[in-house]
């Protein structure tokens, strides 16, 4: 499963940072084009956090939307759907991705 090496991707980032204090939360960026379901993310979570010895640490997501910038008609915009990547506002397909590729631990609360 997808979340699942997710979040022992995680654990990975976190474990170093955390060194041996407890970890109370950790904070996540995810991007829509990462196309991860929240739900499951936050499941498989409660599985890997049990084995890494944080079992009640929560993770925290927050959620960036996809944003292009279209090469045909110069428009930067925010895109609904996280399944085609194109512009909203031509319809081209020649854009650049300007967020929404975001996965990344941004911080942790320990104590
Ligand atoms: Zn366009």
């Amino acid at each position: 499963m997808h979340e699942l090496s997710l979040c022992h991707a995680i654990a990975g980032v976190v474990r170093p940072h955390a060194a041996d204090r407890h970890v109370d939360v950790v904070h996540l960026q995810i991007g829509a084009l990462r196309q991860v379901v929240p739900e499951s993310l936050l499941f498989c979570w409660t599985l890997v956090r049990d084995h890494e010895s944080m079992s009640d640490a929560q993770l925290e997501l927050d959620l960036v939307p996809a944003e292009v910038m279209c090469r045909s008609c110069g428009h930067q915009s925010e895109i609904a759907s996280r399944w085609s990547v194109c512009c909203p506002e031509c319809e081209s397909g020649d854009v650049e991705v300007v967020r929404g590729n975001e996965f990344l631990v941004t911080s942790l609360d320990v104590s």
